[in-house]
């Protein structure tokens, strides 16, 4: 593509971003299509030929706008919604077309330094300690992979050469709730614990582990000739938002010598708040951490920030250099050494660019505004005879369901009536609310 043609099509399209942000109503919020509606319309090989920008960007309209479910939209509810904040839209144009692969220092020595330089700024947001040095992965998911890879690489001397097998046969095991996400059990299939090395732990009446149970639940295993690895501590979970009691967890994974991970991938920017501070406790003496920027940050997807003290244990885990990777140059971070990926995209630099648009103040009051709407909400069902509230709100998600006065109810048609009723409501196209399963209800 010439320079001119490259620039008037930027120029198009960065006034059709600027017309989508304007006017996410055009949309519905969930997409209205039909399971292969859009690769039925579309050809099913390549074109031989190259096509003019023009029709492509017609057909982008035309075919797959329709298939786009607008997690942008004011009415989007569902699950951990996100908004792509605009100096992260322009930081993604500009990473596309430095298009930096970050794997050695000298690949790029500015995506390389300005990822540690913007982790930095978000740890000291979040309060945590100066030690905890971060890695940038791609979703909480993999963060959670490379933690528990690390526990894994400790907990097991020899690991790394000798892999799961001779001495080392006794089984792992993982301990997390049963309201933990399901990246972990992933984790733990995929690293050699099985999903049946998951252990896991009862809740109180707030969905949060009981640690009590935690520490039976270790000494247990160890008298039975398992080996306890890692524990996963939840700030902010999936359904209701609950918060494990991490600074009693930390007591006993010390005690225990077992490694603690934090799951902190939805709620780790509500302590940038100092009256929310207090939702990262107990996570200083954590071995590892996980905040997704792109759950509650305005980072559009993807970007995970994954936080350590021992950085040294994630290398042994993972580093591994080739002929033609080895490099001459001082004493610089290769990001390759921290993790599966080799190549790696120029993700800090929206990270960096939203911090410094924003400013601590501006993060402020956006988290602050967030939780005000959730309490208002809160306030509102509370105030419905018909509804009720089945889970506390500590931040910014809100558990109800429907709970008609009139009428018998049995926990049955109960739900028959809520599964109704988000149905309903998705379809219109207005609002997109996701559900979960509380105690099975
Ligand atoms: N951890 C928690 C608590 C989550 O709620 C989620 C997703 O919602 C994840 C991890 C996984 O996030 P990701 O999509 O970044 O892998």
């Amino acid at each position: 593509m010439d320079s001119a043609t490259f620039r008037a099509h930027g120029h198009r399209l960065i006034d059709w971003i600027a017309d989508y942000f304007d006017h996410p109503e055009r949309y519905p919020v969930l997409a209205r299509v039909k399971p292969g509606d859009l690769r039925a319309a579309l050809p099913p090989r390549a074109p031989e030929q190259g096509e003019p920008f023009e029709r492509i960007l017609d057909d982008f309209e035309r075919l797959i706008m329709p298939g786009v479910t607008h997690w942008n939209q004011p009415g989007f509810f569902a699950y951990f919604p996100c908004s792509a904040c605009e100096p992260a839209v322009l930081a993604e144009l500009l990473a596309a077309a430095l298009n930096q692969q970050a794997m050695l220092w000298r690949t790029s020595p500015a995506a390389t330094e300005l990822e540690e330089v913007a982790l930095g700024w978000l740890r000291d947001l979040m309060g945590l300690p100066s030690s905890f040095e971060g890695v940038i992965y791609d979703t909480a998911s993999v963060s959670t992979l490379h933690a528990l890879a690390a526990a894994r690489e400790r907990a097991i001397p020899g690991l790394r050469e000798h892999g799961l097998t001779g001495s080392n046969r006794s089984p792992l095991r993982l301990y997390c709730s049963e309201h933990s996400h399901s990246s972990v059990e992933k984790a733990a299939m995929l690293l050699g614990f099985g999903h049946r090395g998951v252990r896991k732990i009862e809740c109180d009446a707030e969905c949060r582990m009981k640690p009590d149970r935690l520490g039976e639940a270790i000494e247990d295993d160890r008298a039975a000739g398992v080996t306890p690895v890692a524990v996963v501590a939840t700030v902010g979970t999936t359904s209701t938002t609950s918060i494990d009691p991490v600074p009693q967890l930390a007591d006993i994974c010390v005690k225990q010598r077992v490694w603690l991970h934090v799951d902190a991938a939805y709620a780790g920017p509500a302590a940038i708040l100092p009256e929310q501070r207090s939702v990262l406790a107990g996570c200083d003496r954590a071995d590892s951490l996980v905040v997704n920027p792109h759950k509650w940050l305005f980072i559009p997807i993807d970007l995970s920030a994954f936080y350590t003290p021992h950085m040294e244990v994630v290398r042994q885990a993972f580093s591994l250099t080739p002929e033609y990777l080895k490099t001459s140059g001082g004493d610089v971070r290769n990001l390759m050494d921290t993790g599966i990926q080799l190549g790696r995209r120029f993700r800090a630099l929206k990270l960096w660019m939203v911090l410094r648009h924003y400013g601590a103040a501006g993060i402020r009051d956006l988290l602050a505004g967030h939780l005000e709407l959730a309490a208002r909400f809160a306030g509102w069902v509370d105030d419905l005879s018909d509804f009720e509230r089945v889970a506390p709100v500590p931040l910014s998600v809100v558990c109800f369901r429907a709970r008609p006065k009139a009428g018998e109810w049995t926990p049955e048609s109960l739900d028959t009536l809520n599964e109704r009723l988000i149905d309903a409501v998705n379809a219109t196209g207005e609002v997109f609310m996701s559900h979960t399963k509380l105690d099975g209800r």
